[in-house]
């Protein structure tokens, strides 16, 4: 008998398990809107044209793969610090940010995580509600208690504020509480910049500790300052802020594993500090990070025409996703007959869009229209063609009455 018995099955994961269900799946019409991956109007995985570029350039070089430092690649971290910031913020020139190279940003948030449950015992994490996914297992894993602010209105399919504001003040000062930098997964629901101030004084006179979560830089609006604002006020106001990134979206290296964990602290000192214990942190669990991922960005941000070929091809993928956005918009209008607003899909932002459906009716999307999504209602539109807009709308009004 196996010493393994005792070990039962791990329910599927509700993001990743819906790729596998639809691969499961042979009908000609299924449609894959489950993970939030770039797909182009065919429907087919894409590549950056610039991370081609430097692949090449980079096989030409012929570098080596010894391992890097714990911290990751200098060049990379150097970079990654500057487009988040801004290259002539203060905090850079003061170095106090501590930056380190982390697994994406999964790895990046789950360092951060142990950070707080190593140094802050006891502290606890705010999350909005909904959130992505993974957020709660990452807390969970690490230890650290979490509970959650209001941040979904399901009458407006909108943003309670005043939800999300009356429990970040209840909580306990010097709360973690963590914010999706831009393109809220999974709402699509951003704050204005009028209410990001807001968010910022509480935060401020609660004396709590704002952790951001930017997955999607560049990938909301198609511009890397513009939504890297939210993050950029609360450190112009002078405070301390942790913020994860990732690559894998605005790139496309998702299956590099590439992003990193930013601590701004108030003193190059705190951040020296900060920074070795990151690094103490990561040795034991994974040792050190990928090159090669971080190597592409390093060159293509080190590089003025390569950067700009980034940023054509991000506003490139964002536009593609604002055009489906509007045919679905366009679509769900004309074919409903029940009078309901579908405005609520122009005005969410990112890779996705929040339907309101609930669990029985996301199984009837499935189940019935062969249309993969997670239970809690969400789409990716970035893996959705103007072609299936109208197929797509037709299976949500029929789900939905
Ligand atoms: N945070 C949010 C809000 C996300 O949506 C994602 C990916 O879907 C991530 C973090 C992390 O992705 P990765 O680990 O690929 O960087």
């Amino acid at each position: 008998v196996s010493h393994f018995e005792g070990i039962t099955m791990a329910p599927p994961d509700p993001i990743l398990g819906v790729s596998e269900a639809f691969k499961a799946d042979d009908h000609e019409l299924k449609l894959n809107l489950g993970v939030g991956a770039y797909r182009t109007e065919e429907l087919q995985p894409y590549v950056l044209d610039v991370v081609k570029k430097v692949n090449k350039l980079l096989l030409e070089k012929g570098e080596n793969l010894e391992y890097l430092p714990i911290e990751g690649l200098a060049a990379f971290n150097k970079v990654t610090a500057e487009l988040l910031f801004g290259a002539d913020n203060p905090v850079i020139k003061q170095q106090r940010v501590a930056t380190v190279q982390g697994l994406s940003g999964t790895g990046s948030l789950r360092l951060a995580a142990a950070l707080i449950e190593r140094y802050f015992p006891g502290e606890k994490v705010l999350i909005s509600s909904p959130t992505w996914g993974n957020h709660k297992n990452i807390f969970n894993d690490a230890r650290v208690p979490w509970s959650e602010y209001r941040y979904y209105d399901p009458k407006t399919v909108g943003l309670d504020f005043e939800g999300m504001i009356a429990d970040i003040k209840a909580a306990p000062e010097g709360s973690f509480i963590l914010l999706h930098g831009c393109a809220h997964n999974p709402t699509g629901i951003d704050p204005t910049p009028e209410q990001w101030g807001v968010i910022a004084d509480v935060i401020q006179e609660k004396n709590h500790i704002p952790f951001f979560d930017i997955a999607y830089q560049g990938f909301a609006s198609g511009s890397l300052d513009t939504d890297a604002a939210s993050v950029r006020m609360f450190v112009a106001r002078g405070m301390e802020v942790i913020a994860a990134q990732s690559y894998s979206k605005n790139l496309g290296l998702y299956a590099e594993r590439i992003g990193a964990i930013n601590v701004v602290c108030s003193s190059p000192e705190a951040a020296a500090r900060v920074k070795s214990q990151l690094k103490r942190i990561a040795r034991p669990m994974y040792s050190n990070p990928p090159v090669h991922g971080a190597r592409i960005v390093a060159n293509i941000v080190g590089d003025s025409a390569l950067f700009k070929e980034w940023n054509a091809e991000m506003e490139m993928m964002a536009g593609r996703i604002k055009n489906v956005r509007h045919k679905l918009f366009d679509s769900l209008s004309s074919k409903d007959k029940s009078g309901k607003d579908w405005s609520f899909v122009l005005k969410q932002i990112g890779m996705f869009s929040f339907t309101g459906l609930n669990k029985a009716q996301c199984d009837n999307m499935t189940n019935k229209w062969h249309v993969y999504m997670t239970k809690d209602g969400r789409i990716s539109l970035a893996g959705l063609s103007l072609a299936k807009c109208e197929y797509l709308a037709d299976a949500i009004i029929d789900s939905y009455h």
